[in-house]
């Protein structure tokens, strides 16, 4: 407790020595004040050097080629389309095994604000990374080996392609109905969004849904800083239950950035990080609804000053930014316990009942759950997903050991011997 505070303090006087900069994700985009110098690449061939940003539909060439070159490795899924008619794409990559439930899904989403275009390129450069290093590069082959990615490198594609889909210059904020995507989620207090929900998120809703991701993180710009849950409150009002992990998996990644630039991650803070509600409280952000919903860890990652960078700055960004980004998935491995953590965020944490506990293979569960049923190991790791109306459930392949199930916000805690 008093480390807390005392944690809590430092930060308070941190930030009144270093006034924090306003939150550019809580009010109207300021225009930037230069021009920036964008290239566009329109042809595959032209993102060689990863000095352009992509043309639409060179963008979807490459996500195509890949799931054409890498057919063992990874695939394209569509989670939806925008409201103009424009794909909204996922990279699933990991090996085909018949022990997929076994392995934690993870994924990394960038540009719901059609402007905060670098997390796209580097998005598109960590899918290309990891596909050509596999094999070769011991790090990037055991990831995907062990870990279920989805990477969307573009959630928001109306609002980058404003002005055609051939320039992400003049690209905005906004979807095509002009409305703020990172204020239109379901909210932790069931907060109404100004908007009704734009068909952009409706489709990411349901991409959740269909998926057991156990961390995320959601790419944006216009700042350099890791901004932590909630956003939805002050840590002083309510800090995130596992806020302690959440400051080292931040740290990490800005410790590591440094290594490569040591100029960046200090506009807001010179930690490089921040509980979101102590920059600046919003509501129906996505980062609360995937945390608060979904028992997913999700952090924002805010990766440039400018949110639209010269092409030509996009090699310096990736410099700096690419091990972090890749260390950041490895982060699934250190998560003790979602169901202490996540699941229980805002008291709503309600027992499940399951017998016999402890069990040496089989348990009932109490009720029929109307939710999808899962089992992770002390680490973590999701071992098993299982249908909504599940009831019996046969724990025999699994070792001796602790074991937590969740269904929806309903948790147990089981023991095998
Ligand atoms: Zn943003």
């Amino acid at each position: 407790m008093c480390l807390l505070l005392g944690t809590f303090l430092f930060n308070v006087l941190n930030a009144q020595s270093h006034p924090l900069k306003q939150r550019p994700d809580a009010f109207d985009p300021v225009p930037e004040a230069a021009p920036k110098a964008v290239s566009m690449a329109s042809t595959v061939e032209q993102m060689a050097n990863w000095d352009r940003y992509p043309t639409y539909s060179t963008y979807l060439a490459m996500m195509q080629q890949w799931a054409e070159t890498f057919p063992n490795l990874c695939h394209v899924d569509t989670i939806g389309k925008s409201v103009q008619g424009r794909l909204i794409l996922s990279m699933y990559i990991g090996i085909q095994t018949d022990d997929d439930l076994y392995r934690p899904e993870f994924f990394y989403s960038s540009t719901m604000h059609g402007d905060e275009v670098t997390g796209y390129v580097m998005m598109l450069r960590l899918i290309d990374t990891l596909l050509n290093g596999y094999g070769s590069n011991e790090q990037y082959t055991d990831l995907v080996n062990r870990v279920r990615i989805s990477i969307n490198p573009l959630s928001n594609p109306d609002g980058t392609y404003r002005n055609g889909n051939n320039t992400v210059q003049g690209a905005m904020r906004y979807n095509a109905n002009f409305v703020d995507l990172n204020r239109n989620y379901p909210d932790p207090f069931g907060t109404e969004p100004l908007n009704s929900q734009q068909i952009e998120n409706t489709a990411m809703i349901d991409y959740f849904n269909a998926h057991s991701f156990v961390l995320s993180a959601n790419l944006h710009g216009g700042s350099e800083v890791m901004n932590y849950p909630w956003d939805s409150f002050t840590s002083v009002e309510r800090p995130h239950p596992d806020r302690d992990w959440w400051i080292e998996v931040c740290r990490r990644f800005v410790d590591t950035s440094r290594l490569y630039s040591n100029s960046h991650f200090r506009d807001v803070l010179e930690e490089g990080y921040i509980a979101g509600g102590d920059w600046y409280v919003i509501s129906n952000g996505r980062q609360d609804y995937v945390n608060y919903y979904h028992n997913c860890r999700e952090v924002t990652m805010e990766l440039s000053t400018s949110k639209t960078i010269s092409s030509n700055q996009l090699p310096e960004y990736w410099r700096f930014l690419q091990h972090s980004l890749v260390n950041y998935i490895e982060e699934v491995f250190t998560i003790n316990s979602p169901v202490e953590g996540v699941v229980n965020p805002i008291d709503v944490r309600q027992e499940l009942v399951v017998y016999p506990n402890p069990t040496h293979d089989k348990i009932f569960l109490g009720e029929e759950p109307s939710d999808e049923v899962s089992i992770f190991n002390i680490k973590g790791q999701q071992l098993m997903l299982l249908p909504a109306g599940t009831r019996l459930i046969d724990l025999q392949r699994l070792p001796q050991g602790v074991y937590f199930l969740r269904s929806g916000i309903r948790t147990a805690k089981i023991v095998k011997r």
